[in-house]
C-alpha cells in the first residue's frame, strides 16, 4: 500500500495503544504531531450508517537504552468522537496522556475525558501541563496544586504531572520515558480474531493501470486473536441493500492480500495499534468508509446480525457534554437511547429493564459480541449527551 517498502519483523515488539485526551484547545494534537512527527488531525468526513466514528491514528517506533516499542497514538476529532470512542471500545486504549493547559487549567473536558478514563479502568495516565511557556514560574506552581486537588480520588490520583511545552518542545522526551516504561497488557493472540473496521478506502490513484491496481482496504483494530497475509475473512453485517422496502444486510467474504501497521508492511496482525488490510475486494465496496462500522473476522466465526441486545449498564451521575449541571435520570420503558458499539452507531429503544440490565430494540442491527462495551447517549434538547456505558450481555 502507499509507497511503502520497509519490511520490519513486529511480530516481537511490545506494543502501547495510547489516548490523548484532554479539553479542546490544550495542545493535543501539537503534542502529538512532537511525539510522532505526524498529524493526525486528517479524517474523511462521511457520515454512513449513522454517525460513524473516525480515529485518528499516528503510529511510532520509540527507541531508547536498545529497547524498541510500538506506540500507537488515539487522537479523535472532537470531544464528543473522542468520549464516544473510549466508551464504546472503539479504540485499544492501554494508557492515556491527559494534556491540561497551564494557563487555562481544569475545563469542562478535562473533567469528562477523566470520567471516561475512569469509566474504562484506565489507569495508566501521565498528566502533561502543557503551555507552560506562557505561564510564570508561580503560576506553574499553582496550577500543579489545581491539579493535584483536581485528580485526588479518581483513578489519576498518583499519575504523574510533567510540565511541558509542546509548542517549544520542552520535556518531550520526559513523555517518551514515561511511554518506554509503562507497563504493557498481555494480549490475547489465540481467540477468534475480531477486527473492528474504522476506515475503509480505495489506495488507488486515478488512472492506475487495471493489472496495478490495489484491491479495496480495510484499517482499524484487532481485539482479539491473529490474522494473517492470504487468511479468508468475513465482514459483518456487510453491505446493505433494500429490498421490499426493507435493508437486507449481506455478508462479504474475502482474503487478507497484505497487511499494514502503520507505514510497515507486516505479514501476521495481532493485536495493538491500528492495522490496515489490503484485500481481494472490489473498490466500490471499499471507497469512502463504507465499510466502517463492520466486523471482520474468520468465516462462520462471528455472532449473527440481531436487532435485540441485552447490556449491563452504568450511569454517569451527571449528563456528560451540558455547561449546565444535570442529573442523569435512569432509563426508562419505550425511551430511545443512541448506542456506540465499537465503530459504529444505532439506535435502540429500551424494551426492558431489570437491576442494571436492559434490553433494546435497534433501529439498525448490529454484529453484538459479548463483553464489548457500548456508550449510551441520550436525547437532550436536540444533542445525543453521553449518559453512561455497558457491557454487551
Ligand atoms: P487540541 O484541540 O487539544 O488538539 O489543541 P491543538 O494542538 O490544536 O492546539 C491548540 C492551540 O494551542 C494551537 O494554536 C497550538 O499551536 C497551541 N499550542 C499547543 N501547544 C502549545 C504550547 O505548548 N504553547 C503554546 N504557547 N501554544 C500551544
Ligand atoms: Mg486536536
Amino acid at each position: 500500500m502507499a509507497n511503502s517498502k520497509e519490511q520490519i519483523d513486529l511480530s516481537t515488539i511490545e506494543m502501547l495503544n495510547v489516548g490523548v485526551v484532554g479539553h479542546i484547545d490544550h495542545g493535543k494534537t501539537t503534542l502529538l504531531s512532537k511525539l510522532t512527527g505526524k498529524f493526525a488531525d486528517t479524517h474523511s468526513e462521511e457520515l454512513k450508517r449513522g454517525i460513524t466514528i473516525k480515529l485518528g491514528y499516528a503510529d511510532k517506533i520509540l527507541e531508547k537504552n536498545n529497547k524498541k516499542r510500538y506506540i500507537s497514538f488515539v487522537d479523535c476529532p472532537g470531544h464528543e468522537m473522542l468520549m464516544a470512542t473510549m466508551l464504546s471500545g472503539a479504540a485499544l486504549i492501554d494508557a492515556a496522556i491527559l494534556v491540561i493547559a497551564a494557563n487555562e487549567g481544569i475545563k469542562p473536558q478535562t473533567k469528562e475525558h477523566l470520567i471516561a478514563l475512569q469509566a474504562k479502568n484506565i489507569s495508566k495516565i501521565l498528566i502533561v501541563q502543557n503551555k507552560i511557556d506562557l505561564i510564570t514560574k508561580e503560576q506553574a506552581i499553582e496550577s500543579y496544586k489545581t491539579i493535584k486537588q483536581f485528580v485526588k480520588g479518581t483513578i489519576a490520583e498518583n499519575a504523574p504531572i510533567i510540565p511541558i511545552s509542546a509548542q517549544q518542545e520542552i520535556n518531550i522526551e520526559k513523555i517518551n520515558d514515561f511511554l518506554m516504561e509503562v507497563e504493557t497488557p498481555k494480549r490475547d493472540i489465540s481467540s477468534k480474531p475480531e477486527f473492528i473496521i474504522a476506515r475503509s478506502f480505495d489506495i488507488n490513484r486515478p488512472g492506475t493501470k487495471i493489472k496495478d491496481l490495489h484491491g479495496g482496504v480495510i484499517a482499524g483494530i484487532l481485539k482479539k486473536g491473529t490474522l494473517n497475509v492470504g487468511d479468508e475473512i468475513e465482514i459483518k453485517p456487510g453491505i446493505s441493500e433494500k429490498q421490499a422496502n426493507q435493508l437486507i444486510y449481506k455478508t462479504i467474504k474475502t482474503k487478507i492480500v497484505s497487511i499494514y501497521r502503520g507505514s510497515y508492511a507486516i505479514e501476521k496482525a495481532t493485536p495493538g495499534g491500528s492495522l490496515a488490510f489490503e484485500t481481494e475486494l472490489d473498490n466500490i465496496l471499499t471507497k469512502t468508509d463504507s465499510l466502517s462500522g463492520c466486523i471482520a473476522g474468520i468465516p462462520n466465526t462471528l455472532p449473527e446480525i440481531n436487532d435485540k441486545i441485552k447490556i449491563k449498564y452504568s450511569l454517569f451521575p451527571e449528563v456528560m457534554g451540558m455547561s449546565e449541571k444535570l442529573k442523569t435520570e435512569d432509563l426508562k420503558p419505550t425511551e430511545m437511547i443512541m448506542l456506540s458499539v465499537n465503530t459504529t452507531t444505532t439506535v435502540g429503544k429500551v424494551q426492558k429493564i431489570k437491576n442494571n440490565e436492559v434490553e433494546f430494540s435497534l433501529k439498525i442491527p448490529i454484529v453484538p459480541i459479548k463483553g464489548d462495551t457500548v456508550g449510551l447517549a441520550r436525547n437532550i434538547n436536540a444533542h445525543w449527551r453521553l449518559i453512561g456505558f455497558g457491557e454487551i450481555l
